[in-house]
Formats: C-alpha cells, sequence, structure tokens
C-alpha cells in the first residue's frame, strides 16, 4: 500500500505514519520527494481494515493499494526518474551512457586495447566479466580476482569507471571494492541470495533480465535490491527466449517504453546478447537509442576472432566507432547527448 502525504509534512508527523505501519507489523520505505513524501507499507495485510487505519490520519493526503507484486520499483511509490550516480556520470539523465568493452578480461594487452578504443570513441564505462556464468562448465570462468585486478589498472590508468558481473553472494564484499557497478547476469535474476545480499550493499547493480522473465518478474525481483535499501538499481534487457531463431535472443524493444511507464529506474540495452552475432548489433543498438533507452552495455573486443568467449557478436573498435558516432546522432534527436 502506498500512503501519500500532505505537502508540507513534518518529519515528526512520517513518524507517526511510520510507528503505525510498525505497530501493525508491516515494513516500510520513504521516498522523501521535494514536495511529497512517499511512504510504502510493505508485507502482512495490507487489505482494507489496514487502508483505513492509515486514510484516518490527519497528515495523510491519498491512500493506495497496490494490486502489481512489484511496490518500490513502481512509480506509485516514486514517481519522479532514479538517476544512478557513478563518478561524474548520471545514468537516468540526458546523459546516454554507452557501458562497453569485452565479454571476458582475458589479459592486460587485450583489456588495455579494448579500454583505449572504447574511451576514443565515446564510451564512458567499462565492461569486462571476471566472473563467467558459463552454460557448459567446460567453458573459460573468467580470470576471478586476476581479472578485477587488470580491470582496475585498466580503470585507473584510463580514468574510466569499470561495471563487472558478480555471481555468488559470497563474493559481493569481495567484487564491490574493485568494481563501479555490479552485474547480475540474465541467468541469476531471480538467484534471491544474490539479490539480498546486494541489496545490502551501496554499489550500483545493473540487473539484467532472465531470458524467461516477463517485465513483472524482472521488476519484482529489483524489489528485492530496493528493499534491501540499495536505491542505486539499472535495469538492462538483453533479449529473451521466443520461437525465433534466427538471433540468439529476441531483443525486446517494447519493454523500454513499458518500463518507463510503469517503473522510475534507469534502463539501459545490451544488444550483443540478444543478437549473437557483430553484424545486427548496431542496428538493434540503434533502436534502443531511439525507443528511449538511457544506454547501451555493448561488447567489444580487439580482436574478436580470438576471443574467448563471446567473439561472434563482440564488434570490432572500428565497426564499434562507427556505430558511436550513429548513436551520437540518434541521441541529439531524442534530446540526449552521449
Ligand atoms: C554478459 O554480459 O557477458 C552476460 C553473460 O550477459 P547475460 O547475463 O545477459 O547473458
Ligand atoms: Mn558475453
Amino acid at each position: 500500500m502506498i500512503v501519500v502525504l500532505k505537502r508540507g509534512s513534518t518529519p515528526e508527523q512520517v513518524d507517526v505514519v511510520v510507528k503505525r505501519a510498525k505497530s501493525l507489523g508491516l515494513g516500510v520505505q520513504l521516498n522523501l520527494g521535494t514536495e511529497t513524501v512517499v511512504v510504502a507499507i510493505l508485507g502482512g495485510n495490507t487489505g482494507q481494515l489496514a487502508t483505513d487505519t492509515f486514510a484516518v490520519l490527519p497528515m495523510v493526503e491519498s491512500v493506495t493499494r497496490i494490486m502489481k507484486p512489484y511496490k518500490l520499483a513502481s512509480r506509485e511509490f516514486k514517481p519522479e526518474n532514479t538517476i544512478v550516480t557513478v563518478g561524474d556520470i548520471d545514468i537516468g539523465s540526458e546523459h546516454f551512457v554507452v557501458m562497453a568493452g569485452p565479454c571476458a578480461v582475458e589479459n592486460e594487452a587485450q583489456i588495455t586495447e579494448a579500454v583505449k578504443a572504447v574511451k576514443a570513441s565515446g564510451a564512458c564505462i567499462l565492461r569486462g566479466g571476471a566472473y563467467k556464468p558459463r552454460t557448459s562448465p567446460f567453458s573459460f570462468q573468467g580470470l576471478e580476482q586476476v581479472g578485477l585486478e587488470l580491470l582496475v589498472r585498466a580503470k585507473k590508468e584510463f580514468n574510466m569507471p569499470v561495471i563487472t558481473e558478480v555471481v555468488n553472494p559470497q563474493d559481493v564484499a569481495f567484487v564491490s571494492q574493485y568494481a563501479d557497478i555490479l552485474q547480475v547476469g540474465a541467468r541469476n535474476m531471480q538467484n534471491f541470495a544474490l539479490l539480498t545480499e546486494l541489496g545490502k550493499c551501496r554499489c550500483p547493480v545493473v540487473l539484467k533480465r532472465g531470458f524467461s522473465a516477463t517485465i513483472t518478474e524482472w521488476l519484482t525481483a529489483a524489489d528485492y535490491l530496493l528493499a534491501g535499501g540499495n536505491k542505486q538499481v539499472i535495469l538492462c534487457e538483453r533479449g529473451i527466449r521466443t520461437f525465433e531463431d534466427s538471433v540468439r535472443f529476441s531483443l525486446d524493444i517494447s519493454s523500454i517504453p513499458v518500463i518507463k511507464k510503469v517503473s522510475h529506474l534507469p534502463l539501459i540495452v545490451d544488444p550483443s546478447h540478444a543478437a549473437g552475432h557483430y553484424s545486427l548489433v548496431p542496428a538493434m543498438a540503434r533502436a534502443a537509442v531511439a525507443a528511449g533507452a538511457d544506454g547501451l552495455l555493448i561488447e567489444v573486443h580487439p580482436n574478436p576472432k580470438e576471443a574467448l568467449v563471446d567473439g561472434v557478436q563482440s564488434l570490432t573498435p572500428s565497426d564499434f566507432a562507427r556505430l558511436m558516432t550513429e548513436v551520437k546522432s540518434l541521441a541529439k534527436v531524442v534530446g540526449r547527448y552521449v
């Protein structure tokens, strides 16, 4: 249930609402907006009786029961857009944020060449996996700590924040010492132990859409992060499984306007994992800019033919440079800049 307080309510009045919720054994999350305070009352019995309990309070403007399974990710709770700040980069703002780099960190020369190339073309965040959740146990699983160290070296040398995936709940604290943004992979979107751990940390998180998850399930997974108190959540559309087999996954472009309508969270698009082939990536990236995404996550490898992971879908530095020129022009058309 969402309780909106009257404009100008004092902290003491907010406290009355919070205390009443707690006395009923209900959870509370506050959205202290500049104009109004919104209180999400969570869990337990939020039926008519409980609704009335809040509606009678003099400082309460309105009480609405949210019928959707997700609450904190919803616009009912937070009407204004969330902006996630990483250094001087605002994700979810007019700045269209491009994150790029190899699927996996392989060695120092590879990550150095990659960071040089993506930075020169206008990407502002470096991606690189150190822990790779592979479908097969026999595939390359990532360099782990060595990979994280190489990422941080590249980050420092080129002054570029880094995003990297975390797979195990036990590794969250460790990986967040290296990363500026932690990535939850599609296969882990509903790994609730991992989400709970990430909810406790204060590092921004990119939550990829599970490839068989509905938008509602995805936003409900985001609620795990928000409920833990981590407000720095970015969604990432990366394609879903359909009957279509000429691409690796079907990029659900429609999720962009849907998410923008129902949620306040920033949303980026990963055309690489959806496309599965480098030749399809630019068109899908352009479509994402046009449809209103807040950024892109793109795989770029200095030498895709030699890549240990996802070489077929990785752009070469020169293909990426060409795409970035197009992305910059398109961003302007939709009122943003790269
Ligand atoms: C990745 O970003 O390298 C990755 C594994 O993506 P996904 O989780 O979307 O498959
Ligand atoms: Mn990949």
